[in-house]
Parts: structure tokens; sequence; C-alpha cells
């Protein structure tokens, strides 16, 4: 099964593309975890796709799309995967396509995870991120057993530079311009499907898993 998330930043994308490679037991592949990764080693990759980040911009299509058909390319994604982040613009799924085109393959399902803007603003100045594991917490939704503590690694958990408010706005009319498109794009190939993002994660889930099966 091979499925794209969609959604604005803070639509909980990530928290239930988790969700989906535990239950279907496909890997998760999130751009956005990869590129913090690259930022953490120092890498070039990293340092490049830092000054775009921090500003809630977007990195440049090409630093992005050989990454990810790589990494689609590698054994444990043959049976399936769950992309995040990935694609956001137009020319993204088109290289995606292509590339799947290539190979006698196609995305199954692109899920729009949908929520209004005022609701994304509120949850996001209090998101918080593991620093060693890149885990997400939410101060009120899903809060850490211990203030400021990972649960699972036990890394300090902050509030990251791309989910200050003035980053989010910017990231929002980014979203609005370059990535919203991407539901009208996969809606026209027939796979789109929406489900409502304002309700509890759980039951979020639940509208997901009636989708997929
Ligand atoms: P995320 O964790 O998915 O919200 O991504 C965090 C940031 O990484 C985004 O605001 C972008 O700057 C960058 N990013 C992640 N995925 C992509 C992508 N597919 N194309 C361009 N930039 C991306």
């Amino acid at each position: 099964m091979k499925i794209i998330m969609l959604g604005a930043p803070g639509a909980g994308k990530g928290t239930q593309a988790l969700m989906i490679a535990k239950k279907y037991n496909i890997p998760h592949i999130s751009t956005g975890d990869i590129f913090r990764a690259n930022i953490k080693e120092g890498t070039e990759l990293g340092k490049k796709a830092k000054s775009y980040m921090d500003k809630g911009e977007l990195v440049p299509d090409e630093l992005v799309v050989d990454l990810v058909v790589d990494r689609l390319g590698m054994d444990d994604a043959k049976a399936g995967y769950v992309l995040d982040g990935f694609p956001r613009t137009i020319p993204q799924a088109e290289a995606l396509d292509k590339a799947l085109e290539s190979v006698g393959d196609k995305v199954d399902y692109a899920i729009d995870i949908a929520v209004p803007d005022e609701n994304i603003i509120s949850r996001m100045s209090g998101r918080r991120a593991c620093v060693s594991c890149g885990g997400t917490y939410h101060i009120v939704n899903i809060p850490p057993k211990k203030e400021g503590i990972c649960d699972v690694c036990g890394g300090k958990l902050i509030l990251r530079d791309d989910d200050k408010e003035e980053t989010v706005k910017n990231r929002l009319s980014v979203y609005h311009k370059q990535t919203q498109p991407l539901i009208d794009y996969y809606s026209r190939k027939g796979i789109l499907k929406s489900v409502d993002g304002t309700c509890e994660m759980e039951q979020v889930f639940k509208s997901i898993t009636d989708i997929l099966g």
C-alpha cells in the first residue's frame, strides 16, 4: 500500500502517518525528518535545507526529489510506504508519478487531513519536538509523561524554530500557494480521500483505516 499524506503543517499528518506505518507495517518516510537528521549531522544538504526551513519556506524541489526517489527504491519500501511531507508541490508530484511509472508502479491513496487555518496556529504553538529522536508532542493534546522530556528516548523537548508563530503563518501561506493545488491534482487522479482532521487523534485514525481497510 502506497500512501501520501496531505494537509497543512500542523494538521496531524506526522502523527497519523506514524500510526498508519505501525498498523500496516510499512515504513514512514518523512522528508522533514530526513532534513532534520541532516541538519543534526551537519551535512551539506542539512545546511542548505536549514536556511529555507527556518524561514518557513520550502526546500527547492531539486534538493528533495532525488532524495525521496532513492529512499523509495530501498528494499523496505517495496511493499509500500506512507509518505509524510512529500510531495509538497506540483512538480514534486509529477516527478514522483514519473519515477513510479518508470517501474510500473503508482500511488494508491492520497489522504488529506482537513483542518481550518485558525485551528492550526493554536495547535502549532503547543507543539514540542524531541531534540534527540524527533518525536513530537503537544502540551495539551499529546503531553509527554514528564514535562519537557521525551517519553521514548529521554531527550529534551523544544519548540522547533519552524513552529514559532511568525514562521507558522508563513508556512500556512506557502501551503495554500504551493501544496494545496495537490488536492485537485490527486482528486483528478481519483485517489484523493479527505478526512476531518479537527476530531480526536483516534477518531481521525479510524476515518483513515475505514478508507484503507
Ligand atoms: P515537516 O516536518 O514535513 O513539516 O517539514 C518541515 C520543513 O521541511 C518544511 O517547512 C520545509 O521547509 C521542509 N520540507 C519538508 N518536506 C519538504 C518537501 N517535500 N519539499 C520542500 N520542502 C520540504
